[in-house]
């Protein structure tokens, strides 16, 4: 048996791993060994491989050291070939390294990475007779105890705002000697900080800090494995879906020096701006300086191209002459490793394909590249670099397709917060990213009186703050800027519609108190008043307090002609959910081919839609409910003639009224005044009725079709306003294709009803209009049931609409609404591996759906499938629906293009 390899060494032609061997050996390691096949000047060392991650963890780090100690030895012999005539550990001419860690995906500055690693009071003196230079011996043994002390002897701060124990002591030196900066400190004092930082290691830990060089490599290749669980990297992998057992490999690599002297530096750049996409070389860099410092943010970087400087300097109102002697670019500085910098990011992104991100550093005027990764980007930059690297001839339409994450387009389609004045923003309180965005308004309780103050007063900008939000908020919600809700999921109702309208929108957030009497909200121990300024983040589920500036986002070409190819792979149709005219232009403008769901609830909020209603629910007979009934008539049917105009050409699958019929009668006394007053009726009956309706368990009471089978009259007005108004457009030339749909069928008798009541409504349309139209019958599929008997279903219905939103919440029997009390401790402790509400369950539910599909079709073979629950803009979910053979999607207008994309990912990924 061949014995397993743990340590690969890359530098020159000996090297041993390749950019394919991301697995083993991290991003890092994997990139560091293919740039040195592609003989770009790397500095030698070696990678211990991500399995010896997860040894570490089994058999701790005795066995560990046994395990490698023979590999690393030799590799740390090839790397002293390499660099020359030094040695690791000698004491006249020393091999200095770093440690890094590097895990498959890329997670910056998660774990932990130590430099200048071997050096003890004789490699200092060594390297100070060989170089000559006292001030970077001394300054690289400080750095270096500093990043072994926080590291591996454990003095890292834990918090954020924990004391940093070394920057206090290099804060008092610097007190002492009345200096601001770091690079003021003489070569005595970096020398006196080293021994004060050893002193303090002594004090805290009791334990000396190790000279030996050997003993300091090991424990810090045993403290980069043991970074893999600091809560940061835990936390970042849980974001990230990174699974624990990838692991982290381990690279040690020969030092260079970027603080040797004034022809030396180090930096980062990106072979694209990684903000807008742009093909633009950029970056920056510091002079004398080493690794972190860039990032560190310790001096301000100075930019690398000529231009990005020039650009930089004017934002700041920084005069040429001032930049050309304070802040020159790299271009201007060092011409020649600017040269060669460029051709290596240019050779980079030719061979990899995509936008790079790079680490450099000059050490005495010759140029080394650290690391090279596939550069992290906005949504924005993501669609341009997509469709200029296929435009550019350097990666396929399928690639492109594949580059970006549907999720991130999102992005391009709603006002963003102004990163700068993000950072300044104070969080309140956190809860669920419910619809992306950014927004910021004035606090509002009531969803009347958002209402009236914007009639009022115009453009006055608005947050709902409410502890949930039902349909009778809807003119509110679409008044308000965002939406903040206490409770409720991501599909709660406040969700739902805010991301059907576009609307910046924060749910869940448990931490909220408000109180509607006080009209205040209480977070973070701060008490908030009606009028306060917030600020919502729906992308990242963050409150702030007062008003954080925004942009608006751009809709770019580039991203027209992402979207454009998208319909050249997808497979599955994108329909939109829409309810009114205006929903339906949005979704038809973002490419919609067909509304999957049009509600028809939310019509009867409109105007004198409400009051009519209220008196059909009211009737106390069937002769009562019909002259009710005929009063919304012309008023449906004005609506759906809006939608079909809209629709022109393109299928609007209706769904028959569905929610129960209490959520129509008035909440509050103010509500049940103005029904006094309109209807002539009295208050206690009113008041009556409203207890009669009341339901224990309104989500499983009388609704859906159940409702139109006690009551065929309202499937019958309903019936007739679809198709009257698909008569009357016929007639004016607009080509309609309505579906009606039966909601929350159970059995076939109870589509077997609606469809008799339907099919005898559309006769007696047709004969008295003279004229008739093509349309079908379907049924919503969101009874577990209705899956589970589909074959008889499908004798009725002519297609089927999977509900997922109710088929999750009855599959798993976890109310929608209440789900925010557990699902956060679920999540946490991995009994959901996703909320079930935004991401479909393949296991259970998809079950379900496929049993729907494939019984179904048994019976009529060309039954057309699609999905209408909130899912349908989910990409995973998407990718299911491919998988099983729907024919659509259908999902809020705004991700319409999420899901195109995500549709087209699925195709060429499932090829076949
Ligand atoms: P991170 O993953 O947090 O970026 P790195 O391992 O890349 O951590 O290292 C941190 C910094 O140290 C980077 O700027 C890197 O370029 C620099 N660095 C790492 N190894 C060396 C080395 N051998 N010589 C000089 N600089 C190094
Ligand atoms: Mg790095
Ligand atoms: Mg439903």
């Amino acid at each position: 048996m061949k014995e397993r390899k743990h340590v690969y060494f890359f530098g020159g032609k000996i090297t041993e791993g390749n950019a394919t061997m991301k697995e083993l050996l991290g991003g890092k390691g994997a990139n560091l060994a293919e740039m040195s096949l592609l003989e770009i000047p790397v500095p030698p060392g070696f990678t211990i491989t991500t399995e010896v991650c997860n040894d570490f963890y089994k058999q701790g780090k005795e066995n560990t050291i046994k395990l490698l100690e023979k590999e690393v030895k030799e590799a740390i012999e090839k790397t002293e070939n390499i660099v020359g005539d030094s040695k690791f550990g000698d004491n006249t001419n020393p091999l200095l390294v770093s440690v890094r860690s590097g895990a498959r995906a890329s997670m910056p500055g998660m774990m932990d990475t130590i430099l200048n690693l071997g050096m003890n009071e004789d490699t200092v003196k060594a390297i100070i007779n060989r170089s000559g230079n006292a001030r970077l011996a001394w300054d690289s043994y400080r750095r270096f105890i500093q990043m072994y002390g926080d590291v591996v002897m454990g003095l890292n701060p834990i918090e954020k705002d924990d004391e940093d124990i070394f920057e206090e002591i290099i804060g008092q030196l610097k007190e002492e000697k009345g200096i601001k900066m770091d690079s003021e400190f003489t070569t005595d004092d970096l020398k006196e900080l080293t021994v004060r930082f050893k002193k303090t290691i002594k004090d805290k830990t009791g334990q000396d800090f190790p000279s030996d060089p050997w003993t300091q490599l090991w424990n810090a290749i045993m403290a980069v494995f043991e970074s893999w669980m600091n809560d940061r990297a835990i936390f970042y992998r849980k974001l990230n879906n990174i699974p624990e057992e990838w692991g982290t490999a381990v690279n040690v690599q020969a030092m260079v020096f970027g603080n040797m002297n004034d022809n030396s530096g180090s930096g980062v750049a990106f072979t694209r701006d990684s903000a807008t996409g742009e093909n633009v070389f950029n970056g920056e860099y510091l002079i004398n300086a080493q690794g972190e410092d860039v990032v560190a943010g310790i001096r301000t970087p100075q930019q690398i191209t000529k231009k990005g400087s020039q650009d930089w300097a004017a934002l700041q109102g920084i005069s040429e002459e001032d930049r050309k002697t304070n802040g020159p670019s790299l271009e201007e500085l060092m011409p020649e490793v600017f040269r060669q910098l460029n051709a290596f990011q240019k050779k980079l992104e030719l061979h990899y394909k995509d936008m790079q991100d790079l680490e450099f550093t000059i050490q005495d005027g010759k140029l080394w590249l650290l690391q090279t990764r596939n550069g992290k980007r906005t949504g924005t930059a993501a669609v341009k670099i997509a469709v200029d690297m296929l435009k550019e001839g350097l990666i396929t339409e399928k690639e492109a397709m594949l580059r970006v994450e549907p999720q991130r387009i999102d992005e391009l389609l709603h006002p963003v917060f102004n990163p700068q004045a993000l950072k300044k923003a104070k969080v309140i309180a956190k809860g669920l990213p419910a619809s992306p965005g950014a927004s910021s308004g004035q606090i509002i309780f009531f969803a009347d009186d958002a209402e009236h103050i914007v009639k009022e007063h115009a453009g006055r900008k608005l947050i709902l703050v409410r502890i949930e939000t039902s349909a009778e908020d809807l003119k509110g919600m679409a008044v308000a800027e965002g939406i903040l809700t206490a409770r409720g999921g991501m599909t709660s109702h406040a969700a739902v519609v805010a991301r059907g309208m576009g609307k910046c929108c924060v749910s869940g957030v448990a931490d909220l108190r408000i109180n509607y009497k006080m009209r205040t909200v209480t977070a973070n121990g701060k008490t908030y008043r009606e009028g306060d300024w917030i600020s919502l983040n729906g992308s990242t589920g963050e409150v702030y307090e007062g008003q954080v500036e925004t942009k608006p986002a751009e809709m770019s070409k580039d991203f027209a002609s992402l979207m454009e190819l998208t319909n050249k792979y997808a497979r599955l149709d994108v329909r939109a959910n829409a309810d009114t005219p205006h929903d339906a232009k949005v979704a038809r403008d973002f490419g919609a081919v067909g509304i999957g769901l049009c509600r028809t609830e939310h019509m009867f909020f409109e105007g004198d839609k409400i009051i009519a209603m209220r008196e059909m629910i009211l009737a106390e007979n069937t002769e009562e409910r019909k002259k009710a009934l005929a009063k919304l008539l012309p008023l449906q049917q004005k609506d759906f003639e809006g939608i079909f105009t809209v629709m022109n050409g393109l299928p609007v699958t209706i769904r028959l009224l569905d929610p129960p019929l209490h959520e129509f009668l008035p909440r509050d006394i103010k509500g049940i005044e103005e029904m006094v007053e309109a209807m002539h009726i009295s208050e206690s009956r009113i008041k009556q009725k409203i207890n009669a309706l009341h339901e224990m368990n309104p989500m499983l009471g009388h609704r859906g079709c159940r409702l139109a089978n006690t009551y065929p009259e309202i499937a019958e007005m309903q019936t007739r306003a679809i198709l009257q108004a698909a008569i009357k457009l016929k007639k004016e030339g607009i080509d309609t294709h309505p579906e009606i749909m039966v909601p929350l069928t159970s059995s076939i008798m109870e589509m077997k009803y609606q469809e008799n009541v339907i099919r005898s409504t559309a006769q007696k349309v047709f004969t008295e209009m003279g004229d008739t139209i093509k349309y079908e019958i379907g049924s919503m599929i969101e009874v577990p049931r209705a899956a589970i008997t589909a074959d008889k279903i499908a004798e009725s219905a002519e297609f089927f609409s999977v509900g997922t939103n109710d088929l999750t919440q009855m599959t798993y029997g976890f109310s929608r609404d209440d789900i925010g009390k557990f699902l956060p401790i679920y999540l946490d402790s991995g009994i959901l591996g996703v909320d079930p509400f935004q991401v479909i369950d393949r296991e259970g539910v998809g079950e379900l759906i496929k049993m729907a599909v494939s019984k179904g079709r048994l019976t009529r073979p060309s039954l057309s499938v699609g999905i209408c629950g909130e899912h349908g803009g989910e990409p995973s979910s998407i990718e299911f629906c491919h998988i099983i053979g729907l024919n659509y999607v259908s999902c809020s207008p705004y991700r319409v293009p999420i899901a195109r994309l995500a549709a087209a990912q699925a195709a060429i990924r499932f090829e076949n």
